[in-house]
């Protein structure tokens, strides 16, 4: 953070000195305190707060007193003024749910009526400076319970202690997202001078053929339109963010991502890669060791790879498919055209268990091949990573599974050719292109492989310099897994489902969530656990799994688990990624409500890979909100990955979904993913046909500047 604030100060004065490129300090109402503050939102110059658009608006055309609130129909959105009486916990004994409360009274104190504001995810953040007898502005729906007034999750105005009605801001107001430290009032202020003094400098960043063919607003209008909607009839498309001033934005974030990826892929079609011939020898010996045939989607799959390895240019493709739909095996069969051919391989995945499962799988399919193997991982002994660095130097075709350690500039490829990638989602790109760039003599084909079924829409955003490849199918015989979620109650229940299983001859797994504020606190929940488990299941042998572990224990317990030394495997969610144990049937998830969809989804397709019935089952500590309902019971109505992943996104956003780590992912200011699906599509046809024919964007300079801003913001992090 520090040295973004530096690299505003120490920004060289441009020619023209740009007023949008000005210090926010040049703005009224911003001093060195408040420019920390918006810099902590990453606003560093005049044109940042330009760009920030409020969150909602405020209809504040009429403003409620509490005693006026008998009048107005339960259910109706209203806009309240009112005094402070009390601010505290509430605990609510017969649903054991907490929550907070304030309530607010007339003005004068005097008046027989009140109102309840209420939160029920615990204290919201500005109550700590909340005190008895301050005037708070509160907005949300009026609700009645136990007959009294309530509105629950308000959005809250604190206007201070002695507010005269006068100085309240009446008509449409903007509600900006809150920094801390710095009241909506004092934001609204600041942005209305930029607007005020700065808005008239910007100058249009969509070239006019683009703006004619939408039939878009022009860029001042929109951010005057935005920050200030006039009083209007009907609010509804400015708070859903659907009037023709948002889209011309959304649209123009749109299209920034879509001409970097754009430009990325121009460069890749451009690189003149191997063109490889098909490996009838290999691919003859691969069928016969393969205990399967292929699907019919494995199949197609894998003539689009072998399209692109036969070509002259290099390959970059993502297979996507569901858990379980046999990936895998593909990115085998990719790896002996490279190795047939004379080049070496790289097999990388994020876990050194699922790198060593994937190098006993091709040990047996290729079985009889000759074909030299190489394993990297960090935890290697000093004297075996000499070895296996030598063995990588070495000339001739090889295949060489790794880890992150892959990355490390020591690894010296001879003659690399092809790079496969697994769980691509939990590599950032640039990891990914530190590999591609081990090529010494020309770039690799690259392959990458991810079995979270990221959404169509997702897809084009963070894949977008990708060719993509879906497996739609799993391979035949596969039940469903019969999921089930359970509450804390319904524990003994459960567990004797288990017991059968078991009996059965079966394994379970059972999963808790890493806890990531405190590891201390996660093993203790699953050491508190164990003496439980030890007494419903005696008889049978459990292991505990757990990432403190070092890597040679792990894949003890795992061989173990393998051999059906060891029934139930207790773990954190290090079994998540492709972990392949078929004698396994139950997957027993702790604090289900902690997960997300797709997650649940990755650690429910753990199970099911046999011939036998499978179970999954979710353990709620509580069901509190409804989107936990809704969450968990559509994980037993749909086994659908890709479904569940779409409705993951609707109800969780796309930085959720992902997780913040995701170095690809843009984020977006006002574009919302799955909604504003339309538009992203209209901006990638538009990026790809403008970076066809102006492939460095000299006819679009303003979006030509923005892109290397923003590249040179990501290189100072
Ligand atoms: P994922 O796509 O999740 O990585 P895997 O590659 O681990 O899935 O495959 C899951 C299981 O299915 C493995 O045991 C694999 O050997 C098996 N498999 C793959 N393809 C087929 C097929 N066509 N028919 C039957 N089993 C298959
Ligand atoms: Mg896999």
């Amino acid at each position: 953070m520090k040295t973004r604030t530096n690299q505003t100060s120490n920004k060289k004065p441009t020619p023209t000195d740009n007023p949008l490129a000005r210090p926010l300090r040049f703005v009224k109402g911003v001093g060195e305190k408040v420019a920390m503050m918006l810099a902590r939102k990453d606003l560093f110059e005049v044109r940042d707060l330009l760009y920030y658009f409020p969150r909602t608006y405020e209809d504040r055309r009429k403003i409620y007193k509490i005693s006026e609130l008998g009048g107005v129909a339960v259910g109706q959105k209203v806009s309240v003024i009112g005094k402070i009486r009390t601010s505290h916990p509430v605990f609510f004994s017969k649903s054991k749910r907490r929550a907070f409360e304030m309530v607010l009274v007339g003005e004068t104190g005097s008046g027989l009526q009140s109102l309840a504001l209420t939160w029920f995810h615990g204290k919201p953040y500005f109550a700590s400076k909340i005190s008895e007898g301050m005037i708070v502005l509160a907005r949300g729906e009026l609700t009645q319970f136990r007959g009294r007034m309530q509105i629950v999750h308000p959005d809250i105005e604190v206007l201070g202690k002695n507010m005269p009605e006068a100085e309240i801001e009446g008509g449409i107001v903007p509600i900006y997202s809150e920094t801390e430290g710095l009241y909506q009032k004092t934001i609204r202020k600041i942005v209305s001078g930029a607007v005020e003094s700065f808005a008239s400098f910007l100058e249009e960043s969509l070239p006019a053929v683009l703006m004619e063919k939408h039939g878009f607003p022009g860029l001042r209008e929109s951010v005057r339109a935005l920050h200030f909607p006039k009083a209007l009839d009907d609010l509804d498309p400015f708070m859903k963010g659907q009037t023709k001033f948002h889209e011309r934005f959304i649209y123009e974030e749109f299209l920034e991502v879509s001409l970097s990826m754009a430009m990325r892929r121009a460069t890749f079609v451009e690189e003149s890669g191997v063109a490889y011939t098909k490996p009838e020898r290999l691919w003859e010996r691969l069928k016969e060791n393969l205990p399967f045939k292929f699907t019919n989607a494995q199949r197609r799959v894998l003539q689009e790879i072998l399209d692109d390895m036969t070509k002259a240019t290099v390959m970059h493709r993502l297979v996507q498919g569901d858990v379980g739909s046999g990936k895998t095996i593909l990115a085998a069969a990719a790896a002996l055209v490279a190795l047939e051919n004379g080049y070496q391989v790289a097999l990388m995945a994020p876990t050194e268990i699922l790198i060593e499962q994937h190098r006993r799988n091709f040990e047996r399919w290729f079985a009889g091949m000759n074909i030299p193997a190489t394993l990297l991982t960090g935890s290697l002994k000093a004297k075996e990573k000499a070895q296996a660095l030598s063995e990588i130097a070495s000339a001739g075709p090889r295949i060489v599974f790794g880890t992150h350690a892959l990355f490390e500039p020591e690894v010296n490829f001879s003659k690399l050719g092809l790079v496969i990638v697994d769980e691509q989602h939990r590599f950032g790109v640039r990891q990914r292109t530190a590999l591609i760039d081990k090529g010494r003599t020309h770039k690799p084909d690259v392959l990458v492989m991810t079995a979270t079924p990221i959404p169509r829409t997702l897809a084009l955003t963070i894949y977008g310099d990708l060719d993509i490849s879906i497996i739609d199918e799993l391979p035949p015989g596969r039940k469903p897994i019969q999921t089930k979620v359970f509450v804390e109650r319904e524990r003994s229940t459960m567990e004797q489902k288990i017991l059968e299983q078991i009996r059965a001859g079966r394994q379970a797994y059972i999963v808790y969530p890493l806890i990531e504020e405190s590891e201390v606190l996660e093993l203790k929940s699953i050491g508190e656990m164990m003496p439980h488990l030890e007494s419903v299941f005696g008889e049978s042998k459990i292991a505990h799994l757990h990432g403190k572990m070092k890597a040679e224990e792990k894949q003890k317990i795992l061989d173990d688990f393998r051999a059906n030394k060891i029934q139930i495997l207790v773990s954190t969610t290090v079994v998540e990624v492709g972990v392949d144990v078929p004698n396994a049937t139950v997957m027993v998830i702790e604090n289900a409500e902690r997960f997300g969809l797709s997650q649940l989804h990755q650690l429910r397709g753990r199970v099911g890979r046999g011939a036998e019935s499978s179970f999954c089952y979710l353990v709620a500590s509580h069901l509190g909100t409804e989107e936990i309902v809704k969450r968990l019971r559509s994980m037993e109505k749909t086994q659908d990955g890709f479904k569940l992943a779409e409705l993951d996104l609707e109800m969780r956003g796309p930085g959720e979904f992902l997780g913040t780590k995701q170095s690809g992912l843009p984020q977006f200011q006002l574009a919302q993913l799955p909604r504003d699906l339309p538009i992203l599509q209209r901006a990638r046809k538009d990026a790809l046909e403008w970076v066809a024919k102006d492939p460095e964007l000299k006819e679009m300079p303003q979006m030509r500047a923005r892109l290397q801003t923003r590249a040179d913001r990501v290189a100072m992090n």
